[in-house]
């Protein structure tokens, strides 16, 4: 038994951890930095307010990791992160195929369990911080309401990998809130005044068919009128997850102080929906459906951005510039939404595709003013615009593993964040990054131990691949159509055939990136418009353009908008292999537009 006599106070039980790397966020960006710091051998801890780790990935909030394939709604769908994203990706496809986030919070968990050198502090909140000068912080203090702990937690280093900012903001660090104006930077999507809007807060819900007839009765704070939602006739039974995307609500507030009003609000919208959709009469089809699941904690999207010694800008982005401190890279779209949310008659969002993947430098990842904080997740130097592309998951997780990195650097050496700027310290980083899979445009790798370079591949036997054998099925050319093909030089003639419903014409385009590492045909070569007679038709296309370096070229098959219902299917002369001694040709790109997602 213990019994106590009265004292006038008492103090929750007080621990301390000195490590050499203390990461406050267990998000996407804390734990793929820990995981890359631990693997390297220091010492890290990782604190998470929550119960699991994942942060809006996890399955408190339930959104799902995207990043530069932008989930194949562009032309970056080779691009997907490696590195320790990767790994987490295929552990969940392996083990997860169905998509269930409790047991992706599994799979995270199990990653960081698996590493020796950290030590995780779940449901503990990081409230103070201590310095020993302006510029340096000490230590964090975190409490922890399951255990009543605080934790004294000291290091060298610090990673705020938070999304609101905890450490910067309260060791004083520079940071921004709301969007520039466009003339701070000249980005064209800025705003003309600058101003205090943000990208709002969403809470998500699932359904599920209990087989029979479920009544619902609303909560009192439910929306009573529907119609306050501009766009509700867009809601449909059976929808729910990252689907509504668009429940979106708090861009016109204060997103780190005003979120359990947020919160409320969202409650308030959801169940308004819910009730729509239930008591209506507009949804029979919703008759055996139940409410499964609602958010507790909402999703954040956007609150404090903090300046390194770069911020990322709109031009970074779209003209994917050259960094030689590259050390991650991007690939979501500019992807901004109206702060009125839920409640604004615009579309959910506003998306602008760079042609390409673009490079997030590493002056971007640190902050300006405190010189042992590295910055990782939705934080990091970007503006409002360009953070509307870098705030994506897969994205964060890169730049979380490229802080673990350096921060392993930096503790090898007694070095602060900045003193990776060396350039010969950054060619150590980025090579050390690239070993352990995690991809950098455009950035050769300078390590001497990868025998792969300077490996002299060859082959038992040669295969000259004649065509592309038909697989079916013929493609509607509703939407135009596009062979990609490696090329180094003269482009080569095909064939290719198309059937015609009726006697028609079709347009055949001949394309290319202007930037050849890109994905994207934005450049016109040469346009041939072709008749067709009804039924089948084998085309002999024949081209002179050809190309300054070793690129792809896109034979871009569209329909004309009279006689849209021509289908193609495409087939290689057998010497193109041998002129140009490239590899496989890919399969035919997508013909239909992927249904528009947003984040
Ligand atoms: C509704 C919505 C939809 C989105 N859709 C997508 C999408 O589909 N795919 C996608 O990839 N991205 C999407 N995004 C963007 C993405 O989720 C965020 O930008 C991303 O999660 C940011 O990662 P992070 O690691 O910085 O922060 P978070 O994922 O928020 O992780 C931060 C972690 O830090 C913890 N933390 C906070 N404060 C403290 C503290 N004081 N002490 C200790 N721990 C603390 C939090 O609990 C959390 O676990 C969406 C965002 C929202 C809100």
């Amino acid at each position: 038994m213990i019994k106590e006599s009265f004292v006038p106070a008492r103090q929750t039980k007080r621990t301390g951890i000195h490590a050499d790397l203390v990461i406050v966020g267990g998000g996407l960006a804390g734990s793929c930095a820990a995981i890359t710091a631990a693997r390297e051998g220091i010492k890290v801890v990782l604190v998470n307010d929550r119960p699991v780790l994942g942060g809006n990935a996890s399955s408190e909030v339930r959104l799902w990791i995207l990043g530069a394939t932008s989930h194949m709604g562009n032309n970056n769908r080779w691009a997907r992160e490696g590195g320790v994203v990767d790994e987490i990706l295929v552990e969940n496809t392996y083990r997860n195929p169905e998509g269930n986030t409790v047991i992706f919070d599994t799979v995270l968990l199990d990653k960081v369990m698996a590493e020796k050198n950290i030590t995780l502090l779940l449901n503990t909140t990081v409230y103070e911080v201590e310095k020993s000068s302006n510029t340096e912080i000490t230590s964090v203090t975190g409490f922890c309401s399951q255990n009543s702990t605080t934790y004294a937690l000291s290091a060298p280093l610090f990673c705020d990998a938070s999304g609101d900012g905890i450490v910067g903001f309260l060791s004083g660090a520079a940071f921004r809130m709301g969007a520039e104006s466009r003339e701070e930077f000249g980005e064209k999507f800025a705003p003309e005044k600058e101003y205090g809007e943000l990208l709002g807060h969403s809470l998500y819900f699932y359904t599920k068919d209990t087989g029979r007839p479920v009544n619902f009765v609303p909560p009192s704070y439910a929306l009573k009128d529907i119609t306050e939602i501009p766009r509700y006739r867009q809601f449909k039974a059976g929808e729910d997850g990252c689907r509504l995307w668009w429940i979106e609500y708090g861009g016109r507030l204060d997103t780190v102080h005003d979120t359990e009003t947020i919160k409320w609000e969202l409650w308030k919208v959801v169940y308004g929906v819910w009730n729509y959709i239930k008591n209506s009469g507009g949804f029979p089809e919703a008759d055996n459906l139940t409410l499964e699941w609602v958010g507790t904690i909402p999703g954040k999207r956007e609150s404090r951005r903090f300046e390194g010694d770069y911020i990322l800008r709109q031009q970074d982005v779209i003209g994917q510039a050259e960094h030689k401190d590259a050390i991650a890279y991007g690939g979501w779209a500019l992807d901004l939404h109206p702060s009125d949310g839920v409640y604004s008659d615009k579309p959910g969002c506003m998306q602008y595709h760079a042609k390409g993947v673009y490079q997030i430098p590493f002056r971007s990842i640190y902050s300006k003013n405190i010189s042992n904080l590295f910055l990782a997740g939705r934080i990091i130097s970007a503006s409002h615009v360009a953070f509307a592309s870098t705030r994506v998951m897969a994205t964060c997780g890169t730049v979380g593993q490229a802080a673990g990195m350096a921060a392993v650097l930096c503790a090898r050496g007694q070095l602060k964040p900045r003193d990776m700027l060396d350039p010969r310290l950054m060619k150590q980083l980025q090579t050390a990054l690239q070993r352990t899979g995690h991809y950098i445009p455009r950035t050769c790798s300078a390590d001497a131990d990868n025998l792969a370079a300077g490996a002299l591949i060859t082959a038992t036997s040669e295969l000259s691949l004649a065509e592309l054998p038909f697989n079916g099925p013929w493609i509607p050319l509703d939407y135009a159509a596009a062979q990609m093909i490696p090329v180094n030089g003269a482009v080569p003639g095909v064939e290719i055939q198309l059937n015609a419903e009726e006697d028609t014409w079709v347009c055949i385009e001949l394309r290319s990136s202007r930037k050849p590492f890109n994905h994207t045909p934005d450049t016109l070569l040469e346009t041939q418009r072709i008749p067709l007679h009804k039924g089948v038709n084998d085309i002999k296309l024949s081209f002179r353009a050809y190309t300054e370096q070793p690129q792809y070229v896109f034979y871009a098959c569209s329909g004309t908008s009279r006689y849209p219902y021509a289908v193609a299917r495409c087939g290689l002369p057998a010497w193109y292999l041998c002129s140009t001694g490239l590899i496989k040709p890919c399969p035919i790109t997508a013909s239909r537009r992927p249904p528009a997602i947003s984040a």
